[in-house]
């Protein structure tokens, strides 16, 4: 109660003093480094049992001994089946193994976890953990690697968290470290980078304590929409084709492209890809149902925390799918909760958060094939999550397409928001000033080092609400070259 008394009195001072208050703001940032919190997508920090503890074991991602362990067990029930043609039989030897992969990370019917899980936290500033950070060149990894060089040691800082559970409880963790950061820094505001899933999270914070804290919020290839597989896959749908799965597999590597183009042309014409795909599709008729029922569902669908990757088209029917009502009644409240105070009033939450003076920039990339088991996977995608979705709203063309011929941008705002490739029309995003896309670079990627870093690092930086015609180098529709690093106006 106390809290939401002290909550209103500070929502009431900060209208009155709405202006005064955007002013000082901008006119301390100048010159004086406004310290940056990084929040985690999904699985970025591995969870462990016993966190904490010397013994400590990584459980999420499982470790690649127990995912071999399981794995090779389906060799024999594979080599039986490929004499008896015994769907169901394959079915009862394989899916335990499956689902005994994830054992370890499971959560009851409640959503708590069932064993002592954690993740590693990082209290102190970032540059402690460089070991961490310097893993990988991209995603969070180079995101915070670049931060702490822009912005120098003391300065960046990175919240963790256990994906699996109630992202409504993550916020208020999440409130509690960026106190810490404050406290820390001595500073009044901070800039809070949310990558992916973080996006929901970051949401979850903004819905019970506003934006007051925040000078600057940046969505970066966010997941606060959801993703359009996990609902797809809670709802059974499952679809795929060999090409695809080929076009899905060969853009994780850097190869030159004509190596690409002939490697992909010779193993999509080839007999053994046509044999992989005839049995990729009649397992998924034949077992489909069996793997989202005894792997998936007891597996991710106990975990409120997942819940937050299903979006509002698919969520009551994936409810209806994956849940029971009475046995998953504390569970279901944890998930209403989220979805409808914190995904579907998204919009609402954000256009509060700039009304409180905080700078708000949204990060989309597009131009990847989404992960290729549902009918989702031409959708518009940066590997992972639907342009559509992370850009709250923009019409997209499916992959390898181009909007149709004549196609008129849906909202006529005074400008131009048709990406030059044909491919988006931003116009109908929630914010299509304050959204930027670029093509080709993979979910989170921005390199370290690279000019994807530079480009994030400009958000970091900003000292004002930029928009989309604000700097002739950053427009709102960029393209990226893997090769060479280079980011560019499309
Ligand atoms: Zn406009």
């Amino acid at each position: 109660m106390a809290k939401k008394i002290l909550s209103f009195v500070l929502a009431t001072v900060l209208l009155m003093s709405c202006i005064p208050l955007t002013f000082s703001a901008s006119a301390k940032g100048k010159g004086e480094t406004v310290p940056l919190v990084v929040v985690s997508g999904f699985a970025t920090v591995p969870l462990y049992l016993h966190a904490d503890t010397p013994e400590a074991e990584q459980v999420f991602a499982p470790s690649s001994k127990r995912i071999a362990k399981h794995v090779s067990a389906l060799l024999l029930p594979l080599m039986r089946f490929s004499v008896t043609n015994d769907w169901d039989r394959l079915a009862d030897e394989a899916n335990p193994h499956l689902a005994a992969i994830f054992e370890q990370s499971l959560c009851d019917e409640n959503g708590n976890s069932v064993l002592d899980v954690g993740v590693r936290t990082f209290p102190e500033s970032a540059d402690h953990y460089m070991d961490f950070f310097t893993q990988d060149e991209r995603d969070e990894h180079g995101f915070v690697h670049a931060a702490v060089d822009k912005l120098g040691e003391g300065n960046v800082f990175f919240f963790s968290y256990d994906w699996r559970l109630d992202p409504m409880d993550h916020a208020d963790a999440l409130n509690k470290f960026i106190r810490n950061v404050k406290k820390q820094t001595g500073k009044d505001k901070i800039v809070l980078a949310a990558c992916s899933m973080g996006g929901a999270i970051t949401l979850a914070y903004l819905s019970k304590y506003g934006a007051s804290d925040l000078k600057t919020l940046i969505m970066d290839n966010t997941a606060f929409q959801g993703i359009s597989v996990v609902g797809r896959m809670f709802c059974q749908d499952y679809d795929t084709d060999t090409d695809t799965i080929i076009d899905y597999s060969f853009q994780f590597g850097s190869m030159a492209p004509w190596i690409k183009n002939t490697l992909t042309k010779y193993l999509k014409r080839s007999c053994l890809t046509e044999r992989l795909g005839d049995f990729l599709i009649k397992m998924s008729a034949h077992n489909g149902k069996r793997i989202a029922e005894e792997v998936m569902y007891p597996v991710f669908g106990k975990m409120p925390g997942f819940w937050v990757f299903v979006p509002d088209k698919d969520y009551e029917t994936a409810k209806s799918y994956v849940l029971d009502k009475e046995k998953n009644e504390e569970l279901i409240r944890k998930i209403d909760r989220y979805h409808y105070s914190v995904q579907k009033k998204a919009k609402k939450i954000l256009k509060k958060a700039m009304n409180e003076g905080c700078n708000l920039f949204i990060l989309v990339n597009y131009g990847k094939y989404g992960i290729p088991v549902s009918t989702a996977r031409m959708n518009c995608n940066d590997y992972l999550i639907d342009t559509s979705l992370s850009s709250g709203g923009a019409v997209c063309a499916s992959n390898g397409q181009t909007l149709p011929k004549g196609y008129v941008q849906k909202v006529d705002c005074g400008h131009d928001h048709l990406s030059p490739d044909g491919r988006i029309d931003a116009s109908t995003c929630m914010f299509p000033e304050i959204t930027w896309f670029v093509r080709d670079m993979g979910h989170l990627d921005y390199p370290y080092g690279g000019d994807g870093a530079d480009f994030l690092m400009w958000f970091v930086c900003a000292n004002k609400q930029y928009n989309v015609r604000s700097d002739p180098r950053y427009p709102q529709f960029l393209k990226y070259d893997k090769l060479t690093k280079k980011l560019s106006p499309q």
